[in-house]
């Protein structure tokens, strides 16, 4: 693993191509305002998109990639089953990935919790309270108790996913609807986080803290070196009686 931490970011990048508003927000698509951020942090940042040749994730940006970032939602149908595979692959492999907002349906997502990841959803505005219910784990370093974004989407329970690892975030939402969104998960060598915040039409990327929580994400996520895994049969190690 390189010393600096290699992050992809992809982006289905249609919202900001077909929606006056959000281009506003995002001119040269949110991966953009996300790489930006984490480069400022040193990290060595590429993005890719659903309109690149094989989304932009080739066998080679993948190789060179310790944590992938996903941002999804009116396309998550358009990613081919075959690139799916190979980002599960991966994570498996452990390159870390944190799905972002909308991509709780994306498909590697859901193929990676054997859910629906279904939830209750809301778009007026209201504002978001996110509160740290795991003060000690490492995505939580430098928050306060809560933060704040005052305009996003809601997103409510249940939220149908497998129960967290470990749960490093509840929001609140002015409407009374409560979600877990920060959520995180083992799945063999790789570690992936859920994070709720990001709806394309609030400038959510912006938001320090948002920004503060994704990177330290991309920290708890890459990998970590681990002893590789041998499945199957296997001798016994002791000589044992009988066998
Ligand atoms: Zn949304």
């Amino acid at each position: 693993m390189a010393d600096r931490i290699r992050v992809t970011v992809w982006n289905e990048g249609r919202h900001e191509k077909t929606n006056e508003h959000i281009a506003k927000i995002y001119p040269k698509g949110m991966h953009s305002v996300i790489a930006e951020y984490l480069a400022n942090q040193g990290m060595e940042v590429r993005t890719a998109t659903l309109d690149d040749p094989e989304h932009g994730l080739t066998d080679d940006v993948l190789a060179n990639t310790d944590v992938l970032i996903w941002w999804g939602h009116m396309a998550h149908h358009e990613v081919q089953d075959a690139i799916v595979d190979k980002v599960y692959n991966k994570v498996l492999d452990g390159m870390g990935l944190i799905c972002l907002h909308s991509a709780h349906f994306s498909k590697i997502f859901r193929k990676l919790m054997g859910t629906t990841c279904n939830l209750k959803w809301r778009e007026i505005g209201e504002k978001e309270r996110i509160w740290v219910v795991e003060p000690g784990h490492p995505i939580a370093e430098g928050l306060d108790e809560y933060i704040e974004i005052e305009h996003e989407e809601m997103y409510g329970e249940r939220f149908d996913i497998p129960e967290p690892d470990t749960l490093v975030f509840i929001s609140w939402f002015q409407g009374g609807e409560v979600f877990r969104s920060g959520c995180c998960y083992y799945r063999n060598k790789g570690k992936v986080f859920y994070f709720r915040p990001g709806h394309e039409s609030y400038p959510t990327y912006y938001n320090e803290n948002v920004m503060k929580i994704i990177a330290n994400a991309v920290k708890w996520a890459k990998p970590n070196n681990g002893p590789q895994i041998n499945f199957g049969n296997r001798q016994p190690l002791e000589k044992v009686a009988g066998a």
